[in-house]
């Protein structure tokens, strides 16, 4: 048994599993009921402490969630039967803003306390990096790496995580992100890049990056609430590594209200499978328009047995799961702009179209959706399918002033590992 702290530094346990709370907290009673009027700081508090323990101090705890929220969540009226959880009012435009800052912060708190400098590994498809560059950008004691496949992120994903500077490092890597992604695997298990530098690792395997993903579900129910609804909403999340779905089941372990989880993935189906026919069957990711959920076997999958105690009835009940294509998908985002004015990134519109699915044989559930990008962050593919160019955020446009800096790098360990070992 570790505590928080030990957790987040290593992020993978010595046996290679994943760190899991050895209870669930359960919410009170006079949590709910103050939770309509609840403000953000104090409800991100109450939910985040049980896991914390005492690693952290509380003063210092209460800034660390105060600037891991200090942006909206706002949820936000599709048509009548769908609503849209924003998630991409972060710094990055993504949802892994939550998770990369709460990470970053805890981290710079514990290795405050320790002598040596953390180095921080990571693999990245698009968004992690540029959540994780901003999440880390200056932090003490820390030196953040970043993988990315050359060619393969969108010109604001490659701005977003090779203009940062300062501590951040982002390594261009000449292959695919499956590449990367073994890369930064093999470094962990090597010995002597271990002995050189203290790794940790930045995904939704750690924990202080996967639990406070549950606080959007909070957001939600409380939104929904505030919006007259009385009966729990329908909850359809974009699925890629299962750490945001898996986290919101975490949420409804603790008590929160919720009526059905839908897992909406791509044709990368592991899951859906698993939940039809109780095989489980991981498979070689196979690359779509939501390339932020070309994942072929989850890491967070293990979680979510341990969760139901491995009983797939249970698990089958409370998840719904749905593979939507890549045509469907750029088909939804024309008609949901053609309907009703709003913009899906194709994240979001393989949540919208399996919520879609799930209320034509449920026809009076209502819900929403985790939209959990930006659409500007895909222009081809978004731009393609509504048939004009995306409105640019404000907060994007001095990005585009920037120069890209990174290091290019061959699409093998051992030139990695050379790098890593003069840094
Ligand atoms: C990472 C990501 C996902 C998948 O989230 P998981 O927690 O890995 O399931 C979905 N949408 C977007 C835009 C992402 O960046």
């Amino acid at each position: 048994m570790v505590d928080f702290r030990e957790a987040t530094i290593r992020g993978q346990a010595p046996d290679k599993g994943l760190y899991f709370p050895m209870q669930i907290p359960q919410l009170s009673s006079s949590f709910f009921e103050a939770l309509p009027s609840l403000d953000k700081t104090a409800l991100v508090l109450q939910v985040m402490k049980p896991y914390v323990g005492e690693t952290i101090d509380a003063i210092s705890l209460e800034q660390i969630v105060a600037e891991t929220v200090e942006f909206d969540f706002p949820l936000v009226k599709i048509n009548e039967e769908i609503y849209s959880l924003e998630l991409f009012h972060g710094p990055t435009l993504a949802f892994k803003d939550v998770g990369a800052r709460f990470m970053s912060r805890c981290l710079g708190y514990f290795s405050k306390a320790a002598y040596n400098k953390t180095t921080v590994l990571v693999a990245t498809s698009g968004d992690t990096g540029g959540a994780v560059a901003n999440g880390f950008l200056g932090v003490d004691g820390v030196e953040v790496i970043i993988l990315y496949p050359s060619g393969k992120v969108s010109p604001v994903q490659e701005l977003q995580l090779t203009t940062c500077g300062l501590n951040i490092k982002a390594l261009e890597v000449a292959g695919s992100f499956d590449d990367c992604q073994a890369m930064v695997k093999d470094a962990f298990m090597d010995a002597d890049l271990n002995g050189h530098l203290s790794l940790t690792s930045a995904n939704s395997i750690n924990i202080a990056r996967w639990l406070p993903q549950q606080l959007y579900y909070f957001f939600a129910w409380q939104q929904w609430y505030q919006m007259g609804f009385r009966t729990a909403p329908v909850i359809s999340v974009p699925c890629g590594n299962f750490g945001n779905l898996c986290a919101g089941l975490m949420a409804y372990a603790s008590g929160l209200p919720l009526q059905q989880f839908i897992a909406a993935c791509n044709i990368n189906d592991a899951v859906p499978e698993y939940l039809r026919t109780a095989n489980y069957q991981p498979k070689t990711a196979i690359p779509t328009i939501s390339n932020a959920m070309d994942v072929g076997s989850p890491s967070n999958f293990v979680r979510i047995l341990e969760l139901f105690a491995k009983d797939h009835q249970k698990m089958a009940a409370t998840i719904a799961g749905y593979s939507i294509s890549d045509e469907l998908t750029q088909q939804t985002i024309a008609t949901v702009y053609e309907q009703d004015g709003y913009i899906l990134d194709p994240h979001g519109a393989v949540a919208y179209q399996a919520l879609l699915q799930y209320q034509s044989a449920h026809p009076s559930a209502k819900g929403m959706i985790l939209e959990t990008a930006h659409p500007v962050k895909f222009p081809e593919t978004v731009e393609a399918a509504i048939g004009k160019k995306i409105p640019i955020p404000e907060s994007v446009l001095p990005l585009f002033q920037q120069t890209k800096k990174s290091i290019p790098m061959q699409a093998n360990f051992a030139a990695l590992k050379d790098w890593l070992m003069a840094e």
